[in-house]
This record gives structure tokens, sequence and C-alpha cells, in this order.
């Protein structure tokens, strides 16, 4: 099962990520995550994508896609994978066909979690993540039992750089921008589903799910 996961900064497209992968068992590949373990071992990656992360820009299409290739070529992929913040611009999208038909694939589910504005930028500012073992927490919706402490182990809870007001305006901006010709690009193929992200998490993976299964709506 090839999936593309989309959905703004702060959708849920995280969370949503580690139930697919749970019941579907394939790979999660979050670009994100690969730039902020690159950044944290300090590898030739990490300090290129670096400037671009803390400025919440984009890193360049020829270094992301570089490391998507690489991923995508890895057997833990031949059963499927979920990709999330990748593809980020139609270049990527294009890109990404490439490499999968290189492979003998191609994109089957675009998965989007659509939220509103006002509530993504709630969500983004508030977020606080576990120095230790990454899990995400947010100051009013989901607070740890003591503060600045990972309730799973106790690490020290953090910001990330790209969270704070002044950047998430601009993540949002910038992901808006780049959003909307990815969705019409997956549209006209006909891969495209959006999902109302502003339930319940647990209702979120159920449209997901049963969109996942082939009861499309
Ligand atoms: P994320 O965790 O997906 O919000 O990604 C954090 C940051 O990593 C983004 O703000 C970008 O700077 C960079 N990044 C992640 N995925 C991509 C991508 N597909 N293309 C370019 N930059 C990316």
């Amino acid at each position: 099962m090839n999936i593309v996961l989309m959905g703004l900064p702060g959708a849920g497209k995280g969370t949503q990520a580690d139930k697919i992968v749970e019941k579907y068992d394939i790979p999660h590949i979050s670009t994100g995550d690969m730039f902020r373990a690159a950044m944290k071992n300090g590898t030739e990656l990490g300090l290129k994508a670096k400037s671009y992360i803390d400025k919440g820009a984009l890193v360049p299409d020829e270094v992301t896609i570089g490391i998507v290739r690489e991923r995508l070529s890895q057997p833990d992929c031949n059963q499927g994978f979920l990709l999330d913040g990748f593809p980020r611009t139609t270049t990527q999208a294009e890109a990404l066909d490439g490499i999968l038909s290189d492979l003998g694939k191609k994109v089957e589910y675009v998965v989007n979690i659509e939220v509103e504005q006002e509530e993504l930028i709630k969500r983004l500012t508030g977020r606080r993540i576990c120095k230790v073992c990454g899990s995400s927490y947010h100051l009013v919706f989901n607070p740890p039992k003591e503060e600045g402490k990972c309730d799973k182990d106790g690490g020290e809870l953090y910001q990330r750089a790209d969270d704070n007001p002044e950047t998430v305006t601009n993540r949002l901006e910038v992901n808006i921008k780049q959003s909307q010709p990815l969705l019409d690009f997956y549209g006209k193929k006909n891969v495209l589903t959006n999902i109302n992200g502003q339930q319940d998490i647990n209702d979120v993976f159920a449209d997901v799910d049963a969109l996942l299964k082939g009861n499309r709506n």
C-alpha cells in the first residue's frame, strides 16, 4: 500500500501516520524526521538542512529528493510505505513518480487531512516535544502530567525551533502556497481524498482506515 499523507503543519499527520503504519505494517517515511535526525547526528545532510529548517523554509528539492530516492529503494518499502511531509512541491511529486516508476510502483492513495488555519496556529505554538523519545504534547489540549516533563520517560519537553509563533506563520504561508498545486496534481490523477481533521483523533483514523480498506465514501 503506497500512501502519501498530506496536511498543513499541525493537522495531525504524525498522529495519523503512527496509526496507519501500525495497522498496515509499512514504514513511516517522514522527511522532517529524517532531517531532524541528521541535524542531531551532525551529519553533512543535517548541516545543509539546518539553515532552511530554522527559518521555516523548504530544504532545496535536490537534497530532499535524493534522500527520499535512497529511502524508497530499501527492501522494507516493498510491501508499501507511508510518505509524510513529502512531496511538498510539484517538482518533488513529479520526481516521486519517476522514482516509483523506476521501482515498478506508483502512488495509490493521497490522504489529505484538512484543518482550518486558526486552529493550526493554536495547535503548533502550544506543541512541546520530549527530548528523549520525541513524544508530542500540547500545553492546553494534551498537557503532560508534570509540567515540562514527558509522561513516558520524564524527559525534558522543548519547543521545536520552527514551532515559535513567528516561524509558524511563515511555515503555514509557505505550506499553503505550496500545497495547492500538489492537491491539484493528485486530484487530476484521481488518487486524492480529503479527510476532516477537526474531529476526534480516532474518528479521523476511522475515515482514513475506511478509505484504505477500499470503502471510499
Ligand atoms: P515537518 O516535520 O514535516 O514539518 O518538516 C520540518 C521542516 O523540514 C520543514 O519546515 C522543512 O524545512 C523541512 N522539510 C521536511 N520535508 C520537506 C520536503 N519534502 N521538502 C523540503 N523541505 C522539507
